[in-house]
């Protein structure tokens, strides 16, 4: 296929703001495919989504392709992205007015512009960024103006083309069933792609028949979307949402990790994000080991941070680092240690469980474990149908310096990728919600060059809309290990535009933030605005589908209206 044909569609996905429309020219456009790879295009990738594999490509490294590709100098380029804004926008420009002047044009197909893209990642050493840069003009060098905004924003992560992974799901059952069977396939591919994170496998599948699909299983190792939970208002309503008894569980205050041992014995760790994170913790390979008696498994966990001199649990913050470091490890797994708080089991020994009710699912994980204080040890739980106990087993969570309880019902499987209503999560502060920095304001005076105000944005069908500002919690020394100016000097690397002491900012810094409540607003796209936000934490666990929908917002802000009101 010719890359002009996916840019083509590109283009009409991104003139058109309609979902059941993206869903139409997307099933039109899949009609017509020979190999599923051309998905990952789709996605503004070129690998699955359960894949490290990353480009690597800065916004400077492209500046100089385009100026390679076009002979236009590179400083000309720059006044044009901080005029345009959208580098992907430069490129066609660029580019274009170039084909415009050469007789030269090579047409580009699907296949070059996938093996080129794939092969960014894999180069390492001297002259990689030499090497980077030539296949990347080389791509430029045959496309059009309009292939060369897609491959430009491809290549740093920008496709906005509106297209979510719902809506590539959908657009799969419509091009393979008729509309009584949809909902049935909606699900079934759904569920496939929550086991694997992989379209391209998925369409291969399907179009080998819906049974094919139906028979993709869980595979330790290979990282899946992990179970997610709803709020509850309170434990009445607790008990009311997820039935009698319930299981209570502490809800701990650290970071999320995905366990795998495979059939050989290999260890994986995986973030709630799906990140690979077994270098960074060996000593959890170490309790696995010596605790875990078992060929092969799947276990889903929190893992908490202790002082290693007074052992008390510390809060997230203190050791957020442990995911992000990939050097001195031995010294931070002594400074930094952690416990493995374990609350679920997907896989064992060669069976995939996580159809089975949670009542089985933590007896057999329960009796897997061999529990040992500050290492690895199953989560704290209440099965009960009394509010009392449950209300004294909330007290306690908190005065354990946990965030709140988790309610289980005792019936339900395990769903991955989904925020359930079975699992339910309570916690004293309400007004919280993630959301992802979108925008900064330089200071004034002391601050005169330093971010100091942030806009903060809700995610909406693969789009991101403004609902607030909020100057930062954060002090000039941190505790949320990291510093203010750290926080900037991030933020600064994914700046797009400047303009007079505002900065339009790549959305890449996902934050924690409380407010006081939020009205309807014309002011900010989003069409809400959230009264006194303040960011409380920095989420680099959390990834951009993790980001507060507008949909939650909405609903959250209806269900307060209706608290109010009635
Ligand atoms: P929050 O931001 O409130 O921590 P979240 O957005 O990270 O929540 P949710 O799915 O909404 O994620 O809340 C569940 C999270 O709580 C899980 O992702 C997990 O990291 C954590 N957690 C802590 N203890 C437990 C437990 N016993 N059972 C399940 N999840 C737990």
């Amino acid at each position: 296929m010719r890359y002009s044909e996916l840019s083509d569609m590109y283009q009409e996905l991104e003139d058109n703001s309609s979902r059941l429309r993206k869903t139409e020219i997307l099933s039109n456009f899949l009609k017509k495919l020979n190999g599923g790879e051309s998905i990952y295009l789709l996605q503004g990738k070129a690998f699955p989504d359960y894949s490290e594999k990353e480009f690597g490509i800065s916004e400077r490294l492209c500046i100089k392709a385009l100026s390679k590709a076009s002979g236009i100098v590179g400083d000309r380029i720059i006044d044009d992205w901080k005029k345009i804004g959208d580098l992907g926008e430069v490129a066609e420009k660029v580019i274009g007015k170039k084909k415009q002047n050469t007789l030269f044009s090579k047409s580009l197909s699907v296949r070059k512009v996938l093996d080129n893209l794939r092969k960014l990642p894999e180069l390492e050493g001297k002259g990689t960024i030499g090497r980077k840069l030539s296949l990347i003009s080389e791509l430029l060098t045959s496309a059009s103006g309009k292939e060369a905004k897609y491959i430009i924003r491809t290549l740093i992560g920008d496709l906005r083309i509106g297209v979510a992974s719902g809506t590539i799901r959908d657009a799969i059952v419509q091009t393979y069933s008729n509309s009584d069977e949809k909902k049935e396939v909606s699900g079934i591919v759904q569920e496939a792609y929550d086991k694997t994170n992989d379209f391209a496998l998925i369409f291969e599948k399907m179009r080998k028949g819906i049974d094919e699909l139906k028979k993709i299983q869980l595979n330790p190792g290979h990282p899946i979307k992990l179970m997610l939970a709803l709020k509850a208002d309170n434990l009445e309503d607790g008990f009311k949402r997820v039935g009698r008894p319930a299981a209570f569980e502490y809800k701990y205050d650290g970071f999320r990790m995905l366990i795998n041992k495979d059939k050989k014995g290999k260890v994986k760790i995986f973030t709630r994000r799906l990140d690979n994170v077994t270098n960074q913790f060996p000593d959890v390979a170490g309790y696995i080991r010596d605790h875990i008696k078992a060929d092969s498994f799947i276990i889903d966990s929190e893992a908490i941070g202790y002082d290693p001199k007074s052992l008390k649990y510390r809060p997230f913050e203190a050791i957020s680092q442990r995911i992000k470091r990939k050097h001195n490890i031995e010294k931070l797994v002594k400074e930094l240690p952690i416990e493995v708080n374990v609350f679920d089991i997907l896989y064992l020994n060669g069976k995939s469980l996580i159809g089975e009710p949670f009542e089985k699912r933590t007896k057999i994980m329960r009796d897997l474990i061999k529990p040992y204080k500050h290492k690895i040890r199953c989560s704290h739980q209440l099965i009960t149908s009394d509010e009392k106990k449950a209300e004294k087993f909330y007290k306690d969570a908190l005065k354990d310096n946990q965030e709140g309880l988790m309610i289980k019902n005792l019936h339900s499987r395990y769903v991955p990728g989904a925020r359930v209503g079975h699992m339910l999560k309570l916690k004293p502060a309400e007004n919280e919600l993630d959301l992802v920095i979108t925008g900064g304001e330089y200071g004034k005076g002391k601050r005169a060059g330093i971010l100091s105000s942030f806009t903060l944005s809700c995610r909406d069908e693969g789009k991101f809309l403004e609902i607030g500002k909020a100057s930062t919690g954060l002090k000039e020394k941190e505790e949320l290990g990291l510093s203010f100016k750290e926080l900037n000097d991030r933020l600064r690397r994914f700046i797009v535009k400047e303009s007079g002491r505002g900065a339009v900012i790549k959305p890449k810094i996902i934050v924690t933030i409380i407010y006081q409540n939020i009205q309807r607003s014309p002011t900010y796209k989003s069409g809400f605005a959230l009264r006194f936000p303040r960011i409380v934490r920095l989420r680099d666990d959390k990834g951009l589908n993790d980001v507060a929908s507008l949909k939650e917002i909405s609903d959250d802000y209806v269900r307060h209206e209706l608290k109010v009101h009635y």
